[in-house]
């Protein structure tokens, strides 16, 4: 067995870890009540001067191209005035256009949408700037076909920032600090924790999954739910690095899951985590390359998968149960290549690590749009329950997005990115709210703001700019974050960070 430092070696992401945070934080704001909270960070955003609206998550990032005039666009103005209406949600600013345009289906109560089939694509270390988002080089065809037929979030945050952190919380539907877990960087999740495959097996739902690196066999704890679970052969388990060429079997295994009609009779949850976007990046034949820096070769990394991908929708469209197959897209994280000194994934949350490309395509009369409010990750695990007709989970803390596919109006959110404290990273937690962003260093001792809008590269911390902004920010911040329950992970001697007086 693997040592846990030599294990770390293996995902661990190198680069400068925390950004300079060395100013105190100052006290905390007194606890206000929900629609006090709205009307302070609506007075504050006023304040703050032109393009700092509530609303400006209605706003895409300005560098993605601009959207097919078919696609939905965001209401962006004259929604600001009723932002205290309704707590601190800003009032809904997609969906409405695209409803009416709607099949019989729009908007339909969930009990007259059939239940169908779900297949979730993830994507290790995806980014969010992809061609369909205005990424210059054609690196995602397949993905870039999908994007136009599906429901497609432009900005979608990962649960966590790196694998077993993200993929944990998704299969448990919770953010990972209130999961029992290791408390390893190569987190293990004990049987004790329920997952939510194994909330569709209760509801008669067939469930399978396949996946491409050694992490994900048996110790990690998610094969939790599953009736099929397979890792590509033949892996070597390289502590230092990933160079293991996988999507080629991993097409093979999915294709081979789907081809059983022990699996696909009925209603079938399949999971698939392709993983050659992880570094190392290699280089494939048949794929142009782009260059030798990283950036190029994960591109030409990007671009087998993607090749990847295609044969599989090409299968999946050609079964008979294709038509009543769900597919989600998306990451488990994304990458960074030297933005704030980072390279790789994990230890922190900015943009580059946790911002990820989510699409959904759903038969039943589906409207493709782009949807440009915050959504995270959290909100899949009550997304498939539904689709596949298993029974919600309330203590699920995500948000079912069937109705926003069926044309619901998409409303304003914020979401949490949550980074547990590990034997290889200190905490790190995000409030996106907005166009805003706070990032909370430790145990919440420090913290920075960014409007990841106007700066999506968050460069400029605006906590003394926009001071007011600030505060209201922490105060919501404050809140979401206690409504988190914390556990301490199983292993608390080796946490990175953790003071003397806490337990974990
Ligand atoms: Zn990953």
């Amino acid at each position: 067995m693997h040592t846990v430092a030599s294990r770390t070696r293996a995902w661990e992401p190198e680069g400068q870890r925390a950004p300079s945070c060395s100013t105190p934080p100052p006290a905390a704001p007194p606890r206000l009540a929900r629609r006090r909270l709205a009307a302070t960070l609506a007075l504050a955003l006023v304040s703050a001067g032109a393009g700092c609206s509530r609303e400006g998550d209605g706003h895409p990032p300005p560098a993605r191209t601009p959207e097919p005039t078919a696609r939905q666009e965001p209401v962006a103005a004259g929604s600001q005035a009723a932002a205290g209406k309704e707590g601190d949600a800003a009032p809904a600013a997609e969906g409405a256009a695209a409803a009416g345009k709607e099949g019989d289906t729009a908007g339909a109560p969930a009990a007259q949408r059939p239940k169908m089939n779900v297949l979730v694509i993830s994507i290790d270390s995806l980014r969010a700037d992809m061609p369909w988002n205005g990424y210059e080089r054609d690196i995602a065809p397949t993905l870039t076909a999908f994007e136009k037929k599906a429901v497609s979030y432009t900005r979608h945050y990962a649960i966590s920032s790196y694998t077993s952190m993200s993929v944990g919380g998704f299969l448990a539907g919770r953010y990972p600090s209130a999961v029992d877990r290791s408390g390893y960087f190569f987190g293990n999740y004990p049987d004790s924790v329920v997952m939510f495959p194994e909330l569709l097996q209760k509801a008669g739902v067939r469930t399978m999954s396949a996946h491409a690196h050694f992490y994900f066999d048996q110790k990690a704890g998610f094969r939790q739910g599953f009736d099929v679970y397979e890792i590509v052969p033949g892996l070597s388990a390289d502590n230092t690095t990933d160079r293991n060429v996988t999507s080629p079997g991993h097409l093979e295994l999915a294709i081979k899951m789907l081809s059983d009609k022990a699996n696909t009779s009925g209603t079938f949850f399949a999971y698939f985590h392709f993983l050659d976007p992880h570094d190392v990046y290699m280089t494939h034949e048949g794929i142009e390359p782009f260059g030798k820096r990283a950036r190029d070769k994960y591109d030409g990394e990007v671009k087998f998968t993607d090749m990847h991908v295609g044969k599989l929708l090409d299968f999946v469209a050609k079964q008979p149960w294709g038509k009543d197959t769900a597919i989600i897209v998306t990451a488990d994280h994304g990458e960074a290549f030297g933005e704030h000194k980072m390279y790789r994934h994990g230890f922190e949350v900015w943009d580059v690590l946790t911002h990820v490309p989510l699409m959904i395509h759903a038969p039943g009369g589906i409207t493709p749009r782009r949807i440009n409010v915050p959504r995270s990750s959290i909100d899949l695990a009550p997304t498939i329950l539904e689709l596949t007709g298993a029974p919600p989970e309330p203590s699920f803390p995500g948000t079912s997005l069937v109705p926003e596919l069926y044309g619901a109006s998409a409303e304003p959110r914020d979401v949490i990115v949550d980074l547990p404290r590990t034997s290889d990273n200190d905490r790190r937690r995000a409030l996106i709210s907005g166009q805003h962003k706070l990032i909370a260093y430790g145990d919440d001792d420090a913290f920075e703001l960014f409007d990841v809008v106007a700066d999506p590269g968050e460069t400029k911390d605006l906590k003394r700019e926009q001071a007011a902004v600030f505060e209201a920010m922490k105060a919501i911040y404050r809140e979401r974050s206690a409504a988190i329950k914390d556990v301490c992970p199983k292993n608390t001697a080796k946490l990175k960070g953790k003071k003397k007086n806490k337990p974990c």
